[in-house]
């Protein structure tokens, strides 16, 4: 039996191409997503047409027992887990005294609380050379402009996180690495859209990534040529935090 990823957030974006791109690598896909079952069942396509078994599930990422249930599902209809990525997230944005309580509690639940829920079911099913790897942010590390603080907060919360799972799941032969994208091409953040240029300017290379650029981070970590890395986290970030 050929090895099963799951990728949160797969419908579009990042986690789609990271689904492609594991699919093409010879990985059957499970992918969740949160409102866009359309799109999440044209990747599975787009997965079926590489060869590959697909699922696609809904998992609202700040409700631990539908990410428990995706991963047991995806265990369930694929056989096995070896390798997950906590993609899914938001984009919270704007002055600091208009952020309430309930935006942060929010942020903090997609982003930090789902992926340690996600990383502990995954972790019950994960074999020997299990991977795990977390979508973190160039502004985990670096905040040039304002508007981000929340945000970027719950980014940073992904590094303890992964360096903590590094450590617990280590002894089993299972990785745990993050990676960090700066501007990229999707639909949170379009690279025509109106702050675009202002985010160029900050990168060294003058440039958005594309998802495929993220996706092709993710593959090595969860590839042979990830097996001796572990707790990293890597930006792929056309040099913003340079
Ligand atoms: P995107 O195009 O907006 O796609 C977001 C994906 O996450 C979709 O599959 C969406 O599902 C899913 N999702 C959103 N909220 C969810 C929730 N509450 N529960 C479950 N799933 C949810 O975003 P993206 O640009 O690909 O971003 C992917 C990841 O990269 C995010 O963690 C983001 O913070 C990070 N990132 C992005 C950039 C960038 O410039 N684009 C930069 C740094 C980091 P539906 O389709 O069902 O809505």
């Amino acid at each position: 039996m050929g090895k099963v990823a799951l990728v949160t957030g797969g419908s579009r974006g990042i986690g789609a191409a990271v689904a492609r791109r594991l699919a093409a690598d010879g990985f059957d896909v499970a992918i969740t997503y949160a409102v866009a079952a359309d799109r999440a069942d044209a990747v599975v396509k787009e997965v079926e047409a590489a060869g590959r078994r697909a699922l696609s599930l809904r998992a609202q990422a700040a409700e631990a027992a539908e990410l428990v249930a995706a991963v047991e599902r995806t265990v369930a209809v694929l056989g096995r887990l070896d390798v997950v990525v906590s993609n899914a997230g938001i984009a919270p944005y704007g002055p600091l005294e208009e952020v309430t309580l309930d935006e942060v509690d929010r942020t903090l639940a997609v982003h930090a609380r789902a992926s340690f829920v996600l990383a502990q079911a995954a972790a019950r099913h994960l074999p020997a050379g299990g991977r795990i790897v977390m979508i973190g942010s160039s502004l985990a590390e670096r905040v040039p402009y304002p508007g981000w603080t929340l945000y970027a907060m719950s980014k940073s919360a992904l590094t303890g996180l992964t360096k903590g799972l590094a450590r617990d799941l280590g002894p089993r032969g299972i990785t745990a690495n993050l990676v960090h994208p700066g501007s990229t091409d999707t639909e949170m953040n379009p690279a025509d859209g109106p702050e675009a240029d202002e985010e160029r300017r900050f990168t060294a290379l003058d440039r958005y990534c594309s998802p495929d650029d993220i996706a092709a981070t993710v593959a090595h970590l969860a590839g042979e040529g990830g097996r001796h890395i572990t707790g990293a986290a890597i930006a792929v970030d056309a040099g913003v935090t340079a």
